[in-house]
């Protein structure tokens, strides 16, 4: 039960105050599905942020099952929001770049559960609202509705008392709005769902009880709550609630019915079905009884993390804007967003950690406005429906994605930032596990025996075909932004609380590296491929042919790979200023890496990369810092900066700072030629 006691809100912008929540009074039972509806701007975003404990009233009262939430802390908070409330948003906040089952996973990994339980919890909630057959998908692979859908998923995993929702069908089509109502009144039959629409029709036809909001104030409550009145008594009045499917029980506390015999009560009434005795944990459970089962603490705070892997964002060549767009973006989604307004929390937990090594917080030389991002990647942003309303009716209408993203993206003094945070004055080694700095430089690394050709293994010859072949909505668009060879943290504390070593040991100097294996001890194919144990020439060929549905030969891909020859592997470095060499003029300098003689000597001469270990996931781990392929030093970068920094081209460009030295032109006459 959740009473709101004269909650009053005011935004200060200048000098002007705005009122969003004026004295609003209400109060929920445990079981009904509640309408909020009102015009925009009369406070039904706020009101909703304050129920989920995002925002705080300045002042009024916010009791939960009869605990005032006067004296929570912020850890109470993060209990509140993890363990009890789902939130809903117009806009999914799904992550582009992960799974669909990785997104609803999400909301598990901040409230500290382990993996193999995570998986399977959500790909039960994933199954309940009809998705089952969809969790590899990524987001953009899905329809609105199934987005939304998902975004419900993850409201749910959680087994959540409450379900908020704001304005979860208003990018959504009728008929598909109409499915995420039905999906949404079965919810509510086990528990408080409140939901913000400024459609009647839906309110109307699915709640059982309209809330309307008028300039922050109640204006009507079809079915107002008295305290003290059995919860049960208006419930039968009010519109049908669709038959009770309960989610299969959980590790969660039984109802304690002692303790707030209120919550069994509505329960037990609704649509006749009793729900499994795990589904309603009283919310009390967060501030009274911190020690139960699922009232534990929650080990995420609310401040999670950006994970903007935008390390690819406009910087390589060959992949055009969009792929690397679609493939660079990743973002902790709802939590961190909120996080954001919510100020920072001092409380980090040991999943926490394990999160940020995962979905590192990362600041790039270009970002952009996520919100913006997450609108135009949900196709039916609100102000491309309003630029459709104004055009003359001959013109088919546009909708200006691309340049609202490309005016969006802001440059960050990344020099400063680094002074700063060297400097003593930042003491950011008390708040951080480990910082990285990537110098946007990606090793070249081949195939140390080059008797059947040069082989190139990274940057992966794969993902030229990929962007260029195929578009990102395709069933490739995932090899386009997977890489066998990756840098890996530098912390190794944390590496050795996620992963064990299964063969070997853990590099300790630049030219050693190790094989990562998948989180079940595997290595797969298109890894062997990658790695140049399989030929990465022959995946290419596959791909192109499926790409232009020809035939494909599939070999008979199965071959012995063991742990000696994993140890055996040395792959050759060579360093980027190394492919260039003067041209006969004495004065330009040609990339020679076309030229098989010479790269041949080049990987040769190289800096040999060896494999000096084999490590895989721990079962016990909530999450996992590296990828499946090869894991290299930072140590690795530095070396080859140094080697550079001595290089005959590089000394060559360093003297004539403001000529080009491949085209001997300024850099000047080289932008005005543009
Ligand atoms: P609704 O969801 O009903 O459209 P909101 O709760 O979002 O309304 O906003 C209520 C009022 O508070 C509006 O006038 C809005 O402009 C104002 N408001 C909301 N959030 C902020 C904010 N962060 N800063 C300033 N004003 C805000
Ligand atoms: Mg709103």
């Amino acid at each position: 039960m959740i009473e709101l006691k004269e909650l009053r809100k005011s935004y200060k912008t200048g000098d002007f105050v705005q009122k969003a929540l004026d004295g609003v009074s209400l109060n929920f039972r445990d079981n009904e599905f509640v309408a909020v509806l009102g015009p925009s701007g009369s406070g039904k975003t706020t009101l909703l942020n304050v129920l989920g404990g995002l925002d705080h009233a300045d002042t009024g009262e916010l009791v939960i099952n009869g605990v005032s939430t006067k004296d929570y802390k912020s850890a109470d908070w993060d209990t509140y929001r993890n363990h009890h409330i789902g939130f809903i948003f117009q806009s999914y906040n799904l992550i582009p770049h992960q799974s669909v089952l990785s997104n609803v996973e999400l909301a598990l990994t901040l409230s500290g559960i382990p993996r193999a339980e995570r998986k399977e919890r959500a790909t039960r909630a994933l199954e309940r609202v009809g998705l089952g057959e969809h969790v590899d998908k990524r987001p953009n692979q899905l329809s609105g509705g199934q987005m939304q859908r998902v975004a419900i998923a993850r409201a749910l995993v959680n087994d959540p008392d409450i379900v908020l929702a704001d304005e979860p069908t208003g990018a959504l089509d009728t008929e598909t709005g109409l499915q995420v109502m039905d999906l949404l009144s079965e919810i509510a039959s086990d528990r408080l769902v409140i939901m913000v629409t400024h459609n009647p029709e839906l309110a109307y036809t699915y709640a059982n009880r309209i809330v309307k909001l008028t300039d922050g104030r109640v204006s009507d409550d079809s079915n107002p709550f008295e305290i003290g009145a059995p919860q049960s008594a208006t419930q039968a009045a009010g519109a049908p609630i669709v038959g009770g499917v309960n989610p299969a029980p959980t590790d969660a506390t039984p109802v304690q019915a002692t303790d707030v015999p209120s919550a069994v009560v509505g329960t037990q009434i609704v649509g006749g079905v009793n729900p499994a005795p795990t589904d309603a944990t009283p919310v009390q459970a967060a501030a009274a009884a911190p020690s139960k089962g699922r009232k534990k603490h929650a080990s995420m705070s609310f401040l999670t993390a950006l994970a903007l892997s935008f390390n690819n964002l406009m910087t390589k060549k060959g992949r055009t804007f969009l792929t690397a767009f679609a493939g660079s973006i990743g973002i902790i989604g709802i939590a961190a967003i909120l996080a954001l307004s919510n100020g920072v929390n001092n409380y980090i937990a040991k999943v926490e950690e394990d999160t940020l090594s995962s979905t590192p917080l990362s600041i790039t030389k270009s970002s952009f406005d996520i919100t913006s991002i997450m609108t135009q990647a949900g196709g039916y942003s609100r102000s491309s429906t309003e630029q459709q309303a104004a055009v003359d009716a001959n013109v088919i209408p546009e909708s200006t994605v691309m340049s609202d993203i490309l005016t969006d993206v802001k440059n960050n003094d990344l020099v400063s930032l680094k002074k700063f945070l060297d400097s003593e004055e930042s003491d950011v080694d008390k708040l951080v596990n480990a910082i990285t700095y990537n110098y946007g430089i990606e090793p070249q690394i081949f195939k140390q025996d080059t008797s059947n050709g040069v082989k190139r293994l990274n940057p992966g010859t794969l993902k030229g075909i990929v962007s260029n072949g195929i578009n990102s909505m395709s069933m490739f668009s995932s090899f386009g932004t997977t890489n066998a060879f990756q840098e890996m943290l530098d912390d190794q504390e944390l590496l050795d609380k996620q992963y064990e070593v299964v063969d070997g040991r853990w590099p300790e100097k630049y030219d050693e590296c190790v094989l990562v294996l998948s989180d079940n001890g595997r290595i797969s194919d298109y890894t062997l491929y990658a790695l140049g144990v399989l030929d990465p020439d022959k995946l290419e060929e596959m791909l192109k042919a499926a790409i232009q549905s020809e035939e494909i030969d599939v070999p008979d891909a199965h071959i012995e790979f063991t742990y000696e020859d994993a140890l055996n592997l040395t792959f050759s470095v060579v360093n980027q200023c190394n492919l260039y060499t003067l041209s006969g003029d004495g004065k330009t300098w040609t990339d020679r890496s076309d030229d098989t003689d010479y790269m041949k000597e080049q990987i040769a001469q190289g800096t040999p990369l060896k494999i000096v270990g084999i490590v895989k996931g721990r079962d016990t781990a909530s999450s996992t810092a590296l990828s499946e392929g090869i894991a290299y030093r930072h140590d690795l970068i530095l070396h080859l900066i140094d080697e550079a920094s001595a290089s005959p081209s590089v000394i060559a460009q360093e003297e004539k700072p403001d000529t080009d030295i491949f085209t001997g032109k300024t850099f000047d006459e080289l932008q005005n030629n543009d």
